[in-house]
C-alpha cells in the first residue's frame, strides 16, 4: 500500500540533549528518511561543514528568506537565527518521502500548529546533571553560554506535555532504537 504523503518527525531535546548524535547515527542505516538541515547565522563550530549540518547565512540574508517566507519555522536562540527550509520537507512529504527535523521546541509547536500529523518526539536528558556534563564536554559553550543553556533548557522541559512521545536518552544505542521504533509504529498507523 503505497502511502499518499510522507510524515513529519520533529526531534527536541535541549542543546547538548543529544539529537544531533542520534541524527547522525540514524542517518548511517536510515537512508530511507530525509533529514532537513537547517539554516542559522550562528557561527560554525570546529569540525561543522556547511551544508552538512546547517547551513551558514548572514543574518541579512537569513532576514531575506523569512520575508519571502522560505522557511517553514524560524526562531532566535541565544542570539542567534535558526530555521527550517520550507522547501525541503514539503517537496519531500509530497514525494511520500519522511522527513526528520531536529529542532527546538519553539519551532516545534510552529510546526504542530500547521501539520496537525507532525510526530513531535522529545529526546530527554536523564537528569540536569548529565546535561551539563554533556555541555562541558562539549567545550562549545563557557561560563554565561553555558549558564545560558541549561536555564533555557529548564524552560524547554516544561513543553514536554505537548509533544507525543518522550525518550530518555541514557544511552545513544537504546535512543535511537526507540526513536526507529516510533517511525515504523507511525508508519503503520492506520490513517482516520
Ligand atoms: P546549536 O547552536 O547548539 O546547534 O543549536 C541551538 C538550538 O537551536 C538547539 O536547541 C537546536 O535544536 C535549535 N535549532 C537548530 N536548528 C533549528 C531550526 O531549524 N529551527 C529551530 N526552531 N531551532 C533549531
Amino acid at each position: 500500500m503505497k502511502r499518499k504523503r510522507g510524515k513529519i518527525f520533529v526531534i527536541s531535546s535541549p542543546s547538548g540533549g543529544g539529537k544531533t548524535s542520534v541524527c547522525t547515527r540514524l542517518k548511517k542505516t536510515r537512508f530511507d528518511i530525509k533529514y532537513s538541515v537547517s539554516a542559522t547565522t550562528r557561527t560554525p563550530r570546529k569540525g561543522e561543514v556547511n551544508g552538512r549540518d546547517y547551513h551558514f547565512f548572514l543574518k541579512a540574508r537569513f532576514k531575506r528568506l523569512i520575508k519571502s517566507g522560505k522557511f517553514l519555522e524560524w526562531a532566535d536562540n541565544f542570539g542567534d537565527l535558526y530555521g527550517t527550509p520550507k522547501n525541503f520537507v514539503l517537496n519531500n512529504i509530497k514525494r511520500s518521502k519522511d522527513v526528520i527535523l531536529a529542532i527546538d521546541v519553539k519551532g516545534a509547536m510552529q510546526v504542530k500548529k500547521m501539520y496537525k500529523k507532525a510526530v513531535l518526539t522529545f529526546l530527554m536528558p536523564p537528569s540536569m546533571d548529565v546535561l551539563k556534563k554533556r555541555l562541558k564536554k562539549r567545550k562549545t559553550e563557557k561560563g554565561r553560554g553555558l549558564a545560558r543553556r541549561l536555564k533555557v533548557a529548564k524552560k524547554e522541559l516544561a513543553y514536554l506535555k505537548r509533544y507525543d512521545y518522550v525518550v530518555v536518552n541514557d544511552s545513544l544505542v537504546r535512543a535511537v532504537e526507540t526513536f526507529k521504533a516510533i517511525i515504523t509504529a507511525e508508519r503503520n498507523k492506520v490513517e482516520k
